[in-house]
């Protein structure tokens, strides 16, 4: 059997046995027993069921991390082909199936090859979905126990040709936080709405008074952001002025002081509007992600690998963000990485969305994504 075809072996098994975010028994037992008999040192359970294999050539301090995620999504696959998951609800929907199988691949491709000197540390994380594998890893020693110089991911993206490599210097990927505010006030009947306070009217205004963070406190070169009223839930009726509105929502971001100045700026407004309208809040804002900021210098080496493994044509360094979020967000806060998408392609032929129940990872880019991490191994690790 090729590499490629044992890729493909262990991509598709995966798939049809997906795990949800810190589930990932059978996932991580299977990853680590693939490095033991790979010759590389294994450490289970860091961040849950996360797995980190070590390997090491040479007698150099200089060291790599690797990270793959391992986890699924709650969805209902409609996929009808050998390897649909056998997980009812459960589902490899955004091609994690794909990012463990070829971090794999290269494990054991460098364990054979060993064409470098210094230290691999291949980085199996759960739970990326969930936004709290990253920091399950890190809070377990990840960055303390060992000594990690710079640290990489890749994740698959359809829409892009299949096999292109994009990526970009600083933020890549927006953060992702949510929101919610109560209005508390005392409602009444519909016809007498003196006699109490209206917390609709308050709320209306604040979704509308949210249009101008965006418009009016971001700058317009440097601050991108969104902000997204999603929901607007009422416990009134025909006759009734209600007594509670509650408003939830999403926002987006690409730096962090964009992301503290969206979150003052609403409670800012909620206050202020429920001030002069004479009614209570409650406000509560929760961030997931934090945005994917890859250190220049990093990324610069990702594009040299990439390159080296597709063609200077297929690879753009300098591509536009993403208001899409990732955790390895977490991950680059710590120590300095690059964060790079390889084209999942178009049409039927990988570009169906990602967390669409009929996503499937394309087999054909599995080679190009081993390649890329063994090259930058032995790029950035050169004897
Ligand atoms: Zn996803
Ligand atoms: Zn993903």
């Amino acid at each position: 059997m090729t590499i490629e075809q044992q890729v493909i072996e262990w991509r598709r098994h995966i798939h049809k046995h997906p795990e949800f975010g810190f589930e990932e028994a059978l996932t991580s037992a299977m990853v680590a027993q693939k490095l033991e008999e790979f010759g590389i040192e294994v450490h289970r359970n860091i961040g849950e069921t996360g797995v980190v294999g070590i390997l090491k050539c040479g007698d150099s301090d200089r060291s790599i991390g690797l990270r793959a995620d391992m986890d699924a999504l709650h969805i209902h696959e409609q996929n009808c082909f050998a390897h649909t998951s056998v997980h009812e609800g459960v589902m490899h929907a955004c091609g994690h199936d794909g990012h463990t199988a070829m971090l794999l691949g290269a494990a054991h491709e460098l364990s054979r090859s060993r064409d470098f000197d210094g230290t691999v540390y291949f980085i199996f994380q759960p739970g990326e979905e969930h936004g709290l594998g990253a920091k399950a890893m890190i809070a377990d020693g990840l960055f303390t126990k060992w000594k990690i110089d710079a640290i990489y991911a890749m994740h698959n993206l359809p829409g892009i040709p299949e096999g292109q490599f994009v990526t970009r210097p600083h933020s890549l990927m927006a953060s992702e936080s949510s929101f919610e505010i109560d209005v508390i006030a005392t409602g009444g009947h519909a016809a007498m709405p003196h006699m109490g306070t209206d917390p609709i009217v308050v709320g209306a205004q604040i979704v509308s008074a949210m249009q101008t963070i965006v418009s009016r406190n971001l700058s317009a070169i440097n601050e991108t952001a969104v902000i997204s009223v999603t929901e607007f839930a009422t416990n009134g009726t025909v006759n009734v002025i209600p007594s509670q509105v509650k408003i939830t929502g999403d926002t987006r971001s690409f730096t962090d002081e964009a992301l503290g100045k969206i979150e003052k700026a609403i409670e800012r407004i909620v206050a202020g509007q429920c001030m002069s309208a004479g009614v209570e809040y409650k406000y509560h804002f929760n961030n997931s992600f934090l945005s994917t900021i890859n250190s220049p210098e990093q990324t610069a080496f990702a594009v040299k690998a990439a390159e080296a493994v597709v063609g200077k044509e297929n690879v753009n360094g300098n591509c536009e963000p993403f208001t899409i979020s990732e955790d390895f967000s977490f991950m680059l806060r710590e120590v300095k990485g690059c964060y790079i998408l390889v084209g999942n392609g178009l049409g039927e032929c990988g570009g169906t969305a990602l967390h669409n129940p009929n996503y499937d990872f394309n087999d054909n880019i599995l080679m190009k994504g081993v390649n890329y991490w063994k090259v930058l191994v032995e790029q950035q690790l050169a004897n």
